[in-house]
Formats: structure tokens, sequence, C-alpha cells
């Protein structure tokens, strides 16, 4: 599938549901409105969309969400999935979680075939954790890391820098993945949906996180790509690979593969962009996957260029009115 500004899409992440067990300041209100049960696809309906997308080209699929382990039976949706690995078109199936379910599910997504994992974890310290998740305990979190390693998944650690929040616990988290031997990866908070507190009060430019790491440790420019948006570096001294999602400091639109699924069979062509196409009626308007395919195609050639978010005093209202836990993050 090639867009207008010929980029090659092969990169599906679905939401299977916006529902979450954490509240995370930077990510919801704490008293948020979720979509009634009823509107949610089926995990059959998601599948068959995932199927039409891989008929087309999409060679990788992210599970994610809201939390994806809270959907009831999301594990057959994993397996169903894993089957479509290798000779059934699929190269790579992943999923990112919170954690919070992994101790009981890391073994079944190992066994679906899912061989990498990003886990969200923005500090090691428990108050902080509570304060930044709301909902959150972080021993079942780090429980739950210690299974996926234990299963034998690799385990990507992605920390969204919080100024003044966990901004001086970075160097140490780093320490702390890299010693387990996972990836580390730094996320620039987007504004994306209405959340309670400021944006402009959690903003921190991955370009001074960078600035000031680079005055610790010697960091190695490297071409190491996972098909996402990270940009590494390695860091000599931990030996480790350190990951920048920079979407406010150093857009990457250019290279974007990407489209995103949410629960309810809606398309989004682009994180930061209100433009979305209903993938649900022509789903269920027939059995015959030919008005979706031709659905998707349209889909595709309105792929726009990129996003231009910003966060400043003048724009401080959200850039979009839905949260990442809807689109996926
Ligand atoms: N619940 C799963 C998790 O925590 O990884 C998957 C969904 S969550 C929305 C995906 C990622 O988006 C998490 O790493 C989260 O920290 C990040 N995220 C949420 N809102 C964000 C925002 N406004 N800006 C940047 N990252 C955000």
């Amino acid at each position: 599938m090639l867009d207008p500004f010929g980029r090659n899409i092969s990169y599906l992440r679905v939401s299977v549901t916006d529902r979450c067990d954490f509240r995370c300041v930077y990510c919801m209100s704490e008293h948020m409105t979720f979509l009634p049960k009823a509107e949610l696809l089926t995990l059959e309906e998601l599948e068959r969309l995932c199927g039409a997308f891989i008929a087309k080209g999409v060679e990788r699929i992210r599970i994610t969400g809201g939390e994806p382990l809270v959907r009831k039976n999301v594990m057959w949706l994993f397996e169903r999935l894993g089957s479509r690995l290798g000779a059934g078109g699929l190269q790579e199936l992943t999923l990112t979680t919170n954690g919070s379910q992994l101790a009981r599910f890391a073994r079944e997504l190992r066994s679906a075939g899912v061989k990498r994992i990003n886990v969200s974890l923005d500090t090691r310290d428990p108050d902080r954790f509570r304060e930044i998740t709301r909902w959150g305990e972080l021993n079942r979190v780090l429980g739950g890391i210690d299974a996926a390693l234990e299963a034998g998944l690799s385990v990507k650690i992605n920390t969204v820098a919080l100024k003044d929040v966990n901004e001086g616990e970075i160097p140490s988290l780093m320490e702390w993945a890299h010693g387990l031997g996972m990836d580390f990866t730094l996320i620039e908070t987007m504004p994306l949906g209405e959340i309670d507190g400021s944006r402009l009060d959690q903003y921190l430019p991955l370009s001074r996180v960078r600035a000031t790491l680079g005055e610790h440790y010697t960091l190695s420019e490297s071409d190491y790509r996972t098909g996402g948006p990270a940009r590494y570096v390695r860091v000599e001294e931990t030996g480790g690979r350190l990951g920048f999602i920079t979407p406010l400091t150093h857009n990457f639109c250019e290279s974007c593969n990407r489209v995103r699924l949410t629960c309810t069979g809606t398309l989004f062509m682009c994180l930061g962009q209100e433009d979305a196409a209903d993938l649900r009626t022509p789903l269920r308007a027939s059995d015959d996957d030919g008005a979706l395919s031709s659905a998707i195609d349209a889909a595709i050639r309105r792929k726009p260029k990129g996003h231009d978010f910003i966060i400043d005093r003048r724009h401080q209202r959200p850039a979009l009115a839905r949260h990442m836990s809807l689109t996926g993050g």
C-alpha cells in the first residue's frame, strides 16, 4: 500500500480497547468516559480486519489500547494473528502494555508467536508511580516485566519524559533497563486529549534530555531501527540502546509507515490528524472483503503528510480532542 507521498504502509497498530486500569496523568483525565461495550468490534471482527490489512501488504501488527491485556479473551486474538506469522504473510506481532497483567499472560504471548513487547514505565519509585498512573501498582508491573523476560520475550521500556517529575530519574531508569538487557526509549508528551493538568508543565523536550545525558554518557549514533518511530543511540558505558521518540522537537513523519485502527473499526491515517475512515460499515455490510478492501485503499490515498504538534504558551489546548488511549499508542 503506497500513500500519496510514496510511503509504503506496512505497519498496523490496533487498539483493542479504549479502557485502561491506569489513569496516567499525561494520557487521561481521572474520570474518563469510555465507549459503551456494545460499540466495540468483536475479536472475530478485529481479526478479519487485520487479515484484510495483511492481504494488502501489512507485515507488522502491534496490539495496543487502552490497556490491551484488560480486554476479555484478548489472547484468542493473539493466537489467531500468531498463526499468520511467517508463511501467513505477517512478519511480526507485538504488543504495547502497561505491564499490569503481564505476569499472567507472558508465557501465552510468547507461545502465540510474540517475540518483542514494549512496556510503558515512567518511574521505579513507588510513590511517583502512583502519582503518575493514579491507579497503578509498581510491584505488579515489575513482576510482569520479570515474567516477560523469563518467558523469553525481549522487552523495551518506554518512558514518557516529564519535566520535574521523572526528569532526574532518567539515567537510573536507563541503567536499570540496560542492566536487564532491555532497550530503553524516551517519548515526548503529545497534546492529545483533555487531561486534568497543563501540558506545558509536563513537556520536556528530548533535545534537552539528550544533551544532559551526553554530559555523563558516551552516546554513539546507531542506525538500528525496529520499524517504529524511535531513533537510537548506543550508550557505550552500559552497552545498551537508548531510543528517542520526538514528535515535537523532531517530527519523523517523512518515514511514517503506519496506520491505526481503533476498537470500533475507525482507521486513523495519522496519530496527529482528525481525518479517519470508517471500516466498520464495509466490514459489516458483507462477508466478502471487497468493499472493505476498497475502503482501506481510499483511506491510504488520504494519508496526510504529517502532524504539527505544538506545545507552548499559546498552544495549551490539546491539538486533538481524542486521547491516545483511543487511537492506540
Ligand atoms: N496501556 C498500554 C501502555 O501503557 O503501554 C498501551 C496504550 S498507551 C496509550 C501507549 C503509550 O502511549 C504509553 O507508553 C503511554 O505512556 C503513551 N502515551 C499516552 N498518552 C501520551 C501522550 N499524550 N504523549 C505521549 N505519550 C503518551
